[in-house]
């Protein structure tokens, strides 16, 4: 291709100290009416307006005759004046974000997503876009290297050098990360998938090569196909604390704690290395459910503003229902880790009252507003679409399963999704997946959607779970940090007995500082509200550690006085406690299951 029919970028991490990657735009044909030139508000994938010019430090632009006047349209638009080309745009961008979905610089690494750094040029959006990536000068970074996904033009693997993409949209969905990670590569679906470990970390990184090797061969059997890729990558990066994943048409971004990868000579499956599983497995299904079978209001997406569609529920709840099952799939974990991790999604779900208020569908338009904006109110007022939408698949799973006389599951409606929408590029409509789990499967599926989607009932788990030979229970919680999925230590009845406020602590620090209060529970109607730190029971000293210990010396029903600073003031609530609702959630296998309930539950869960 001749230069004249592309955009040329060229990212320098000119000085990580000050975190700041220098980057220049080339246009050789520029726009004779003055070139436009504008970064995305968000990233496809995380549904926030997070204005990713704010991080554009300073902007200038030029032509061989010298420097062209350039202004601000708008908070993420610029404008040059009419110029002959090339036009050069240079600038700067500042890189202090370590999360999945922006760009970060330091003198350890260095990583970004295309659309925190690569300007979208007006009506050349179309044009092969060329990117080469320098390294930073000096000897400290000879040994840095480079992993992404983006097509090599003539770097070496894992090199600096010159890469290219089809179109600004392929442009800005191949993260990046440069520096000195950890490199393994496996094979699934005959092509090569490498993991890069950014981060100190002493993980068994050999036992993470094998056991993803496993999850990606079941995902590429579950599809029948690996969409056309050359090659996949996990980009990981290992902190002290932190999760969070982000989908790209042939990679991921992870972030994790490092404890949660799996640990050398230790080759038990423990809690933490099986949610960085399920989180490998989220991102991985992406690859089919989002980045290709996608909802017809992102194609094209819209960078510029908000992107509205009520069916996230059915992109990531659908999601984060197959990212355990097809963990149980692959072998990686067994029935009773399934039905524990399962019985934890539902507790999530069961002790937000706000499940009541917000419908799944209202939950996916209100996304840029709600779930991305969590606030100390959201569980008295929203529900996750990606909690409850994965309970919604489980119940239309198992009734799918129950009532279609064609043999068929919710795997059957992935699997024509996939044909229809993904292999064709066809949008999904807003009525699209309910119509084609009806016509996959023969049933009159419109109440469920009407109840469970459009409306605020809870799937009937209660009712179909049993169906399958799993018993559905329900019980008090058993202390603070109970999250379900686990039978009590103590008896129902000492459960029951159990005074609580009905908050939630904040988890940071050894203050008791309020993080919620439930909506009509005992704190609430005293009185307390979220962020105020409880200081004293009954005039004994209450911290974190010991809230619990001490309101187990209570009955629901008694009174107790609370001492709490809201912010600097002292206050004094009378709080009367009370009985522990029931939302903690434990799912067992059924010994008293009869054939039927036992052949469904093989099928689903495998024998
Ligand atoms: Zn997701």
């Amino acid at each position: 291709m001749t230069n004249d029919r592309l955009v040329s970028f060229c990212i320098t991490p000119a000085r990580p100290e000050a975190h700041l990657f220098n980057v220049t735009c080339t246009v050789q044909e520029p726009d004779p009416a003055g070139q436009g030139l504008s970064l995305p508000a968000w990233i496809p994938g995380s549904y926030l307006i997070r204005d990713f010019a704010r991080h554009v430090v300073r902007l200038r632009a030029g032509n061989p005759a010298g420097a062209v006047a350039v202004h601000k349209e708008d908070k993420q638009t610029w404008r040059c004046a009419p110029c002959a080309g090339p036009l050069i745009v240079s600038y700067e961008v500042y890189a202090w974000d370590l999360s999945v979905r922006a760009a970060h610089l330091d003198c350890e690494h260095g990583y970004f997503n295309g659309s925190s750094v690569f300007l979208r040029v007006h009506g050349r959006e179309h044009l092969p876009q060329r990117v080469e990536i320098l390294p930073p000068a000096g000897m400290h970074y000879k040994d840095w290297r480079v992993a992404t996904t983006l097509p090599r033009e003539d770097a070496a693997p894992y090199g600096f050098g010159r890469y290219r993409a089809a179109d600004y949209d392929e442009l800005i969905d191949h993260p990046v990360e440069m520096g000195r990670f950890t490199l393994l590569t496996f094979e699934a679906g005959g092509r090569p998938h490498d993991v890069a470990i950014t981060g100190r970390h002493r993980a068994d990184t050999a036992r993470l090569g094998r056991d993803l090797a496993r999850l990606c061969e079941e995902q590429i059997a579950f599809f029948g196909e690996l969409p056309p890729m050359e090659r996949y990558l996990f980009l990981v990066t290992a902190v002290d604390s932190g999760h969070g994943g982000l989908e790209h048409r042939s990679s991921c971004s992870l972030l994790c704690g490092r404890d949660d990868l799996p640990r050398r000579n230790r080759p038990e499956m423990s809690d933490s290395y099986r949610g960085f599983l399920a989180l490998c497995s989220h991102e991985y299904f992406h690859l089919w459910h989002v980045k290709r079978i996608k909802p017809a209001a992102f194609i094209p997406y819209d960078l510029s503003t908000e992107n509205y569609t009520a069916l996230l529920w059915a992109f990531e709840g659908f999601t984060t229902y197959y990212q355990h099952l097809l963990l149980l799939r692959s072998g990686l974990i067994d029935a009773p880790a399934y039905l524990e991790m399962l019985a934890q999604l539902i507790t999530r779900v069961w002790r937000g009252a706000g499940r009541m208020k917000q419908s799944l569908s209202d939950s996916s338009r209100d996304a840029w507003i709600k779930l991305y904006k969590p606030d100390e109110n959201s569980a008295n007022a929203t529900v996750s679409y990606y909690a409850k939408g994965a309970l919604a698949a489980l119940a239309l799973d198992l009734i799918i399963r129950r009532d279609s006389d064609r043999g068929c599951s919710l795997d059957d409606v992935m699997r024509a999704l996939w044909q229809r929408h993904g292999q064709t590029g066809i949008g999904v409509a807003e009525d699209g997946v309910e119509r084609l789990a009806e016509e996959v499967s023969g049933l009159d599926l419109g109440q469920f959607f009407q109840d469970v989607v459009h409306g605020t009932l809870d799937p009937p788990l209660a009712e179909l779970l049993p169906q399958f030979g799993v018993g559905f229970e329900l019980r008090p919680a058993a202390s603070g940090a109970d999250a379900g999925g686990q039978p009590a230590s103590r008896s129902p009845e000492a459960l029951v007995r159990r005074a609580v406020l009905g908050v939630r602590l904040a988890d940071q620090d050894g203050e008791a500082r309020l993080a919620n209060v439930y909506d009509d529970g005992a704190a609430q109607r005293a009185g307390l509200a979220a962020g105020d730190v409880i200081v004293a029971l009954d005039g004994l000293r209450a911290g974190r550690a010991n809230l619990d210990a001490l309101l187990s010396a209570y009955e629901p029903g008694e009174t107790v006085t609370v001492h709490a600073f809201r912010r600097d003031e002292l206050h004094v609530f009378e709080v009367s406690l009370q009985a522990p609702p029931s939302d903690t959630c434990v799912l067992r296998r059924l010994e008293s299951a009869d054939d039927a309930a036992r052949r469904r539950r093989a099928a689903w869960l495998g024998a």
